[in-house]
Parts: C-alpha cells; structure tokens; sequence
C-alpha cells in the first residue's frame, strides 16, 4: 500500500526550530514542503527555504502570507505574540494545527479550545517523545507515592530562551498536581525568595535556570523520608522536537476535530 505524503507549512521557518523543521520535512520521505512563513519584514522572505537552512533549493518560497493548500497541515513554532493571529488564519482556511509556540496567553489559549472545536489541533510545549513518556512516569510516580512525598521540579534551557518556567516544567507540574486531585495553580511556588517559612505541605516547587546553549533539561524529584526518587529528561539536539511534532502533524491529518496533545499521537493512555 503507497502512503500518502503529507504536506506541511512551516510557519516561523527561519526561526531555530524552524529551520530545523524545514531540515526534518526534507530529508524525510512521508512529507513534502508546501509553505515556509515567517513575520513580515523579518529577513529571509523571499528566500527558497531550501536554501534558509542549508539544504538543497526545495521550490518554496519564505512568505508572510500562510496560505495552506487544502489537505496541508500547518506547524507553528513561531512566537506567542503571533499565535492568535495563526490560529485565525487556520480557521478560516480549514487546516489541521501543530502547535509548539510555548508562553502562550490565556487569550490565545482560549482561542485554541474554541477553533478545536472546529480543527484537529496538537498542543503540546515538548514534542519529544522522550519528554511525552517522563509525563506519564511523572502521573504515575505522583499517584503511586502519593501527597506525603514531595515534589519539586527544575529546568534549564539556552539563553535566548523567553518564557520560565517552561511549558514543558508547568506540563509536568499539573501532571503531579492533577494526579493526586490537586489544582496546579493552588499548590506552585515559583519563588521562595521572601517565603519565611518551611515548606508547606503538599506544595510542588519550580527552578528555572538560563544560560549556555542548552536544548533542554528537566528533572522531576519526589522526596520521601530517607529516600528520593529522580525522573531526568535531557535534550541533546533541537531535531527531537521537530520529529515529534512532524509526527504529530502525520497523525493529526484528517482526524476529528479537538485539542490533543503528544499522549494522544503515541497513545500513552490517560491516568
Ligand atoms: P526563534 O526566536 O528562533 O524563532 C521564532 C521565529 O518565528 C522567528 O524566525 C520569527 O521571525 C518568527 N515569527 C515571529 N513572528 C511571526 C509571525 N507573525 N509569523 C510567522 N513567523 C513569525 O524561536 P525558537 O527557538 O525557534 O522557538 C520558537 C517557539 O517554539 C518558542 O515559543 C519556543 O519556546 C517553542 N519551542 C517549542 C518546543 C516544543 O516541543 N513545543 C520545542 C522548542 C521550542
């Protein structure tokens, strides 16, 4: 049986997970390129895309303009301030989303809920499959140790990052929090700076650090008394990303509308 390629847009493609998109959707051969976007008046529009990243020219153009072919599904790893604008424009042209934008509004986020109801959509803040399975060890662990064990959660990432904590460290947290019937929002401590007391019970602590050139770290640690268990993801190379989410995008072409995330695309199951 031939299967059929899926045709992608890149939207943020010069950017650095662009590029390494653009690279991914090239080299692969269950995927063809029909749209490479970036921000308008940025550089590298007009450009071939093949030639943006260091490839062979591939016959797409850099536009400002995303404009999907009917059947195409558009993967955006753009900026937050760009997203409601993208997610809009998907709508309107009816065409399945990946979406790895991190730092998200809530106004963008409630926009996503509602054009789910209308598109199949991927969100996720880590598209690696390896970060995808630490969720589900993460839910597994909470659960099975229980409240009385204390979690506390740290990340690092590259300089040039933005957004702290990262998604992928809120994604967890609420993955622990939710897995012993606690809301995120109530029990995070993002800063203990003028805390005057002990650790409360029950609270999930966060620690980001920036610097250097790192794709991504994140270590989940659950403190018992005389023990401690470590769950650590590290991310050696930004392409882990860009296969997920391009693996994502293969199985988010022609499903039912709704908002699904990387435990639905491998099917890790649900606590
Ligand atoms: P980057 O700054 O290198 O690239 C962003 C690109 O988006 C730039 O080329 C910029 O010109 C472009 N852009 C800005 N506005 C735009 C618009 N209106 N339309 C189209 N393009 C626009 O950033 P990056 O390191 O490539 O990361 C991009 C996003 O992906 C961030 O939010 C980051 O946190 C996120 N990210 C997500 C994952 C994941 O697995 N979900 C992994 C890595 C990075």
């Amino acid at each position: 049986m031939i299967d059929r390629l899926t045709s992608v847009v890149i939207v943020g493609a010069r950017g650095r997970m662009g590029q390494t998109l653009l690279r991914t959707v090239m080299e692969s051969d269950t995927m063809t390129l029909v749209g490479a976007v970036d921000r308008t008046g940025g550089p590298g529009l007009g450009q071939d895309a093949g030639r943006l990243c260091g490839m062979p020219e591939v016959g797409v153009t850099v536009s400002d303009l995303m404009e999907p072919p009917r059947g195409a599904v558009v993967v955006d790893f753009s900026l937050p301030r760009a997203t409601e604008r993208n997610i809009q424009r998907c709508l309107e042209l009816g065409a399945p989303l990946v979406l790895g934008t991190t730092g998200l509004s809530s106004e963008a986020r409630t926009l996503l809920e509602e054009a789910s109801k209308e598109l199949p959509i991927v969100y996720a803040a880590n598209f690696s499959v390896g970060i995808s399975v630490m969720i589900r060890l993460s839910e597994l662990a909470a659960k099975s140790l229980g409240p009385d064990w204390e979690a506390e959660l740290f990340e690092l990432h590259h300089r040039h990052k933005r957004d702290a904590p990262s998604g992928t460290a809120l994604r967890i947290g609420k993955a622990v929090a939710a897995a012993n019937g606690r809301r995120f929002d109530d029990v995070a401590v993002m800063s203990r700076e003028k805390a005057d007391h002990a650790r409360t019970s029950g609270e999930i602590g966060l620690m980001s650090l920036r610097g250097g050139d790192s794709v991504g770290e994140h270590s989940l640690m659950f403190f018992g008394d005389g023990e401690r268990i470590e769950l650590t993801h590290r991310a050696m190379d930004r392409s882990i990303f860009a296969r997920g989410a391009l693996r994502a995008a293969r199985w988010v072409a022609g499903r039912a509308p709704g908002l699904y995330d990387m435990v639905d695309v491998l099917d890790l199951g649900r606590l």
